[in-house]
């Protein structure tokens, strides 16, 4: 069977671990030649590089980018053009979180959250969208949340950050509309990482319940599914955006949220 991503060229920011790692396997298993980027322990992050070897064949490129910095950015994505020749796909999609009512909310943090959620997404789009145009062909997806399109309280810059992810992702795919290059935003629910996961046994306990009823009644409050989304979920959204189909799909927010955002 063909494989829908053979021949691609993919750099996939913040893919050393959760979304991004299972972004970056659906891509190798799909026949793209895959670069990851994000933090994480040495051997954690070459555990990563190595499951996505030993599906893609070869080496995997690797950028320790720090995507709050620019400049970083710019490098990374001239890294990513030598290592895999071009950049076919770029998928945005490192993220970080903080919680606060907004006016404790640390300036520090507000302005991390800005600049890896929303700015590096600018960053990255500037540097290789000439090269798909000038190809005239390009894949460009940016991990949002449903957090792009409804608010929840004491999430005041993760909530902006990702409602300016969705207008970055409408305005670019309005741009590239008469190419083949296409913008699209993934708007995930709860998704099933082991960072959320860790939020469970806290939850349980500061509300003296199970961890079956902390997980539904708490976690996933406001998910009308009560399931997780399963990383390997978002990772096929992703592969089908990029995938030879999805030509006519673009400046979409697609949500995956188990109903969230239909209310
Ligand atoms: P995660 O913490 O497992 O992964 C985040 C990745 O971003 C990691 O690889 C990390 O190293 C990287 N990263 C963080 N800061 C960075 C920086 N400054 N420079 C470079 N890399 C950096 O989290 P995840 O849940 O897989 O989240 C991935 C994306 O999905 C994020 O944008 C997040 O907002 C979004 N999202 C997650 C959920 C969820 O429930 N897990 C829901 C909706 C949206």
């Amino acid at each position: 069977m063909t494989k829908l991503l053979e021949g691609r060229t993919a750099l996939v920011t913040g893919s050393t671990s959760g979304i991004g790692l299972a972004i970056a396997l659906a891509f190798a298993r799909e026949g793209a030649r895959v670069m990851l980027n994000g933090f994480g322990t040495p051997e954690a992050i070459q555990a990563a590089r190595d499951e996505v070897a030993a599906v893609q064949g070869g080496a995997t490129p690797y950028s320790a980018a720090d995507l709050s910095d620019p400049a970083a950015i710019r490098v990374m994505c001239a890294e990513a053009t030598a290592a895999l020749g071009q950049v076919d796909i770029l998928v945005n999609n490192a993220g970080i979180q903080f919680t606060s009512p907004v006016d404790e909310f640390p300036e520090a943090k507000w302005d991390a959250i800005i600049a890896i959620n929303l700015s590096s997404n600018f960053h990255a789009i500037k540097a290789l969208l000439p090269g798909m145009k000038a190809r005239n062909w390009g894949r460009i997806v940016n991990v949002a949340s449903a957090h792009g399109l409804v608010a929840s309280p004491f999430k005041s810059a993760y909530v902006t950050a990702k409602h300016g992810v969705v207008g970055l992702t409408k305005t670019v795919g309005i741009e590239v509309a008469r190419s083949a290059v296409t913008c699209n935003a993934i708007c995930p629910g709860f998704v099933r990482t082991p960072l959320a996961e860790a939020q469970i046994p806290p939850l349980a306990q500061k509300h003296n319940v199970s961890e079956e009823t902390a997980l539904t009644d708490f976690l996933l409050e406001k998910q009308p599914s009560k399931r997780w989304v399963e990383v390997e979920e978002v990772a096929a959204m992703a592969v089908y955006l990029c995938g030879p189909n999805s030509g006519a799909v673009n400046g979409a927010a697609l949500s995956i949220d188990g109903a969230w955002t239909a209310s």
